[in-house]
């Protein structure tokens, strides 16, 4: 059944595929919140799931239903959510939200607010309702907490004030960093944060919490640092000094990237004469911080029915004539992508190479 499956996707025109993809997301999101409006049902029979030998409806998603942790927790917070407010369900068939969106607004949400609040969540990132969280619920900047952790590496939290963490605050860490541990089995407290993943959190509008681990190296750094800086950073806050380095680092990688800061203020690095001739198959460091600006530092590929690609990786400048057919080397003419919108231009002029898509193409090249 699975490998046929595979070969009837397979066999599928380019137009049916996204077709069918389409129809079959469209079933995931309705049979997704079919699920969770009958675990809102079941919640409230606890009995029920208890005759069959479960302590909890999480254990219940977990273990009979084979749900991993995260999305049994997505779940039945959003089947408690939508009893409150069962537009929540209409959201969740029709994809306006999603599952992680529930959950992370599901707290500040009011017989008063909610509608206004679910009307503005509709169709947006998980990034954007992290920020709308933010301005629903600003928090204040944490404390700065430098601390070793139990194994060769230390862990770093950006914050003012530096002060070393207390267990306290690694639970607290790790509550901010999931809010549905309440959902799990309590194992006892937590010595340290269970995931290593850095953490980037939106608390207030335009203020972010930053954790992550660095090595002995970076933090005989920062430390030096702190210590230069007394002067000017009295209290070593590392998330101030962190602040100017990702400063000076994002200058330095940009002029690398476009041969000079994309910040209008600082063009004059730039020595006159230096730029190339737009004849040049290579793009002149003049034109680049030209395009960088105006793309915005990001793939610049529009697709026919509109939908800009939103890549700020492995960027690339193109021809939009290319160069092979006489296009110049000019800010008109260049435009950022990335490789895989590159290399797509790039077979649309000139085909496949051997028969097949090639896997890298030149940026100058477009
Ligand atoms: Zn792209």
């Amino acid at each position: 059944m699975n490998t046929n499956m595979l070969a009837v996707a397979s066999s599928l025109s380019d137009h049916d595929l996204l077709d069918r993809i389409a129809t079959l997301a469209g079933k995931e999101r309705e049979a997704s919140a079919e699920l969770v409006a009958h675990l809102a049902a079941l919640d409230e029979r606890p009995s029920l799931y208890a005759a069959h030998g479960f302590g909890s409806l999480f254990n219940y998603c977990t273990e009979a239903l084979c749900l991993s942790e995260d999305a049994a927790c997505n779940r039945i917070i959003a089947a408690r959510a939508c009893r409150r407010f069962p537009v929540i369900l209409e959201l969740l068939a029709c994809g306006a939200m999603s599952l992680t969106s529930v959950r992370l607004l599901h707290r500040h949400l009011t017989p008063e607010n909610h509608q206004d609040i679910l009307a503005r969540a509709g169709g947006r990132s998980r990034r954007k309702i992290e920020a709308l969280v933010a301005e629903l619920a600003p928090r204040p900047d944490v404390a700065t907490s430098v601390r070793k952790v139990p194994t060769p590496v230390r862990t770093l939290a950006l914050d003012p004030v530096p002060v070393a963490a207390t267990p306290r605050a690694a639970e607290t860490a790790v509550s901010a960093a999931t809010d549905v541990s309440d959902l799990r089995p309590v194992v006892g407290p937590t010595p340290h944060p269970p995931t290593r993943r850095p953490i980037i959190e939106n608390t207030a509008p335009e203020r972010y919490r930053v954790q992550f681990t660095i090595g002995e190296e970076s933090h005989d750094r920062l430390r030096r640092l702190q210590a230069l800086l007394r002067r000017e950073i009295p209290d070593g806050d590392a998330g101030v000094i962190v602040e100017r380095a990702l400063a000076l680092l994002l200058e330095k990688v940009e002029r690398a990237k476009v041969g000079g800061s994309t910040n209008p203020q600082n063009a004059r690095s730039i020595r006159p004469g230096t730029d190339k001739s737009s004849s040049s198959r290579d793009v002149a460091r003049k034109e680049k911080r030209t395009v960088w600006s105006r793309d915005g530092g990001q793939c610049a590929f529009v697709s026919a029915d509109g939908h800009r690609c939103t890549e700020r990786a492995f960027l690339e400048f193109h021809h939009v004539q290319p160069y092979a057919l006489g296009g110049p080397a000019t800010a008109e003419n260049i435009s950022l992508r990335c490789r895989r919108h590159n290399q797509y231009e790039a077979v649309l002029v000139f085909g496949q190479v051997g028969g097949r898509a090639p896997d890298t193409y030149p940026s100058q090249d477009g």
